[in-house]
């Protein structure tokens, strides 16, 4: 019985596996096309600092990739990056993000929003890839945009593939005035004698750390601990998926001064998001 449970098990498997690359197979060919096809667009979440008197404001947005296939509908960047990143897409399609998102900025300065920062997400791929702060700088030099109002999102897997690249590249970033911000920070594997070595600005703290922080002391224990590491190190630090106010109440209390999160607002199509900046909505929270 066992054994043929186990089998059945197997085969089952076996399918799934096999209707999953399937799939991935399927994305790959469609993902080719997307760019020309006009089907990528971006979405940006607002990113609020928090102020000592209580208040928060829109200081910047994060660019976040979307895609919509006329038969496969929306299209989950968990699920595509990754298969832009192992066929090689991720170069031109991380390149238009670039372009798009610092586009969007210039529109944004034009219509007179505030000045805010553009987080543009990189994939290890990118980070790799030799003309990475010269095409940063191209891009800035032809939209006219200064360097200091792009920071780059980095995971730590991408800067801890291979640390002496990884110094390089952000030492040539920092010299051309962008900034750079470690993502997701917590669920990689850090080493924190690098953390001072890196030329990053800014840690944001990942969002499973923030999830259930009223009711784990454990990840109180770690968002406190990061919060205070990165300020000894002269870090700012940003809280990601900050969905209710007692998260919010917490990371205040603790000295976090900048965060993003559904509880101020999903990320949302350029147009929605002027429209949010001028309704101030920092009256809500
Ligand atoms: P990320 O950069 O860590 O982005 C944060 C993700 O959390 C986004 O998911 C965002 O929509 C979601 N999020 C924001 N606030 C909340 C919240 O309060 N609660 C919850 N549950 N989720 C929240 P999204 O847009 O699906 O992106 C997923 C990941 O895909 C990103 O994680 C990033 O790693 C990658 N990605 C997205 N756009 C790009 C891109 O242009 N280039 C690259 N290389 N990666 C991208
Ligand atoms: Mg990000
Ligand atoms: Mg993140
Ligand atoms: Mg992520």
């Amino acid at each position: 019985r066992a054994k043929r449970d186990g089998r059945n098990a197997y085969r089952f498997f076996t399918s799934e596996m096999q209707a999953q690359s399937a799939r991935a197979l399927l994305l790959e060919n469609a993902l080719r096309r997307a760019l020309e096809r006009g089907q990528l667009s971006l979405h940006y979440q607002p990113q609020f600092s928090l102020d000592a008197d209580g208040e928060s404001r829109v200081v910047g947005a994060e660019a976040l990739l979307r895609w919509h296939h006329p038969e496969l509908g929306w299209v989950s960047p968990a699920e595509f990056i990754p298969i832009a990143e192992s066929s090689g897409l991720i170069l031109p399609i991380g390149e238009w993000v670039l372009v798009e998102a610092l586009s969007q900025l210039r529109r944004w300065d034009d219509a007179g929003l505030p000045e805010l920062s553009m987080a543009v997400n990189l994939s290890a791929v990118q980070f790799r890839h030799d003309d990475l702060p010269q095409l940063v700088e191209r891009v800035l030099g032809e939209l006219g945009m200064p360097a200091e109002r792009l920071e780059l999102e980095l995971t730590e897997g991408a800067a801890m593939d291979n640390p002496a690249v990884a110094i390089t590249v952000m030492n040539e970033l920092h010299a051309r005035g962008v900034r750079l911000s470690i993502d997701d920070f917590g669920t990689g594997y850090s080493s924190l004698s690098y953390l001072k070595k890196f030329r990053v600005s800014k840690l944001k703290i990942d969002q499973s750390f923030v999830r259930d922080l009223t009711d784990d002391a454990e990840d109180r224990a770690i968002v406190d601990a990061v919060i205070r590491m990165a300020g000894a190190l002269g870090l700012q630090t940003l809280a990601e998926g900050v969905e209710t106010e007692g998260q919010l109440a917490f990371l205040r209390r603790q000295g976090c001064l900048a965060v993003q999160g559904y509880l101020f607002s999903r990320p949302l199509p350029a147009e929605a998001f002027v429209e949010f900046v001028r309704a101030g909505a920092l009256a809500t929270v």
